[in-house]
């Protein structure tokens, strides 16, 4: 049995490199050029609100919060107490968060 592998390309569809903000709910999709077939959607968590926004670099699809602002208290981190919200990183399996300061992972209260 032979495999055959494919190489594809992620294809920015925009004129320039750009960040593009997103609402709560909302998602972006990463669709196969020709066919439009949806490969892949991200969530970013809902707890980040309507402060997100995404942008195509060295092509990957970045997505970052785009608010500049510290969580509620009880959502700091465990470890150290870090509220900064740049510092305090969602992990993949969107329940956990990642303290960048002392590298605590914990599962904040409020999601
Ligand atoms: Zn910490």
């Amino acid at each position: 049995m032979t495999t055959t592998k494919t190489t594809e390309h992620l294809a920015c569809r925009t004129d320039a490199p750009a960040w593009y903000p997103t609402q709560v709910g909302r998602k972006v999709e990463l669709r196969r050029t020709g066919t439009d077939e949806v490969l892949m959607a991200i969530y970013p968590p809902a707890a980040w609100g309507d402060a997100w926004g995404w942008n195509l670099i060295d092509g990957g699809v970045v997505v970052e919060r785009t608010a500049d602002d510290e969580v509620a208290g009880k959502d700091a981190c465990p470890g150290c107490g870090e509220r900064r919200q740049d510092n305090l990183i969602w992990q993949d399996d969107g329940e956990t968060v990642k303290c960048t300061t002392c590298g605590k992972q914990y599962t904040p209260p409020t999601q």
